[in-house]
């Protein structure tokens, strides 16, 4: 078995970024992560977005408010962060809070700088299958993975265990722009086992630890892992028992390793994109 490792793939993406960073002789595109309060995995995911962002060049700020700002507070806040022309794109680390409405906050962003597709704006584009917009950016590091290690996709079966917003729906979307065949499954899909057996590609993103062994996966299938979980151990897992495929699988992605490690590139990436549109738009 082939383990497709993250690191390989956010080496293309830095390219591509540097390539484009030449277009920025002034100030280098920069990014806001917008954080509430101090969830331990907000703040690790801040801390790799920040440190890759250095990495690829770019600039960063984080804008971190108390947990238990109000929610016309946090409006302001997130409409002055939103409204500085020195801001390229925006992540907003979620869930947020239960006092703040995040409905409000996503028709608030501003499309062009919603680098991780919560928008209604960019959510809609994406399920048109347009070209223009964000996906957010860990389902488009799916795609990443499998474009970056040739893997095709027209025509294939995928199944893909988990329908949020955030990975699962906004995927299979992005799947199905590719022409593979998708079949999408959550908590009430019966016989999760022969359907995740049947497809050439499965992608596992339900968040439940090490739920996916070799008795859910087909010969020489594709498995790529989205979960991060901590198991009984507090170890980093996936949602894939990795060690279980190693003589049935074809490829799969460890975690962690694998897509985590592309997600904040395509951050950058759409950072980039971003910030030539709204500065080629200034001109
Ligand atoms: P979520 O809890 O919002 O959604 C999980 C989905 O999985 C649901 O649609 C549910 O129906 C389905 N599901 C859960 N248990 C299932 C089961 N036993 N059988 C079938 N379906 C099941 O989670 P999410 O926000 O979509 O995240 C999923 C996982 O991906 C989590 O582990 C999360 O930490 C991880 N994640 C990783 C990245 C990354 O950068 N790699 C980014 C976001 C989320």
């Amino acid at each position: 078995m082939i383990t497709l490792k993250g690191a390989a793939v956010s080496a293309k993406i830095r390219e591509e970024v540097t390539e484009a960073l030449h277009e920025f002789p002034g100030a280098a595109p920069k990014l806001a992560i917008v954080r509430v309060g101090e969830r331990p995995d907000d703040m690790a995911y801040e801390r790799g977005a920040l440190k890759k962002m250095e990495n690829f060049g770019l600039q960063a700020e984080s804008f971190s408010f108390p947990g238990d700002i109000s929610d016309e507070a946090f409006q302001a806040e997130f409409k002055k962060i939103n409204d500085n022309p020195d801001i390229d794109g925006i992540l907003l680390l979620r869930p947020l809070p239960e006092q703040i409405n995040e409905r409000d906050i996503e028709h608030m962003i501003s499309s062009e700088k919603d680098l991780d597709g919560i928008s209604p704006e960019n959510i809609a584009r994406v399920f048109a299958g347009e070209n223009e917009g964000f996906a957010p950016c860990t389902a488009e590091a799916v795609i990443e993975v499998l474009k970056a290690n040739d893997i095709s996709l027209s025509g294939k079966r995928v199944a893909v265990i988990g329908r949020s917003m955030v990975v699962g729906r906004p995927l299979s979307m992005l799947l199905l722009k590719e022409n593979a065949t998708v079949t999408i499954c959550h908590t009430r899909t019966r016989e999760l086992e022969k359907t995740c057996k049947d497809a050439e590609i499965l992608i596992a993103a339900a968040g439940k630890a090490k739920m996916i062994d070799s008795s859910y996966v087909g010969a020489d299938a594709v498995v790529i892992d989205v979960g991060i979980n901590v198991d009984q151990d507090g170890n980093l897992c996936g949602d894939v028992d990795f060690e279980s495929l190693n003589s049935i699988a074809s490829m799969a992605t460890p975690v962690p390793g694998g897509v985590g490690a592309v997600t904040t590139a395509v951050l950058a990436k759409h950072l980039v994109t971003a910030a030539k549109k709204r500065r080629g738009s200034r001109k």
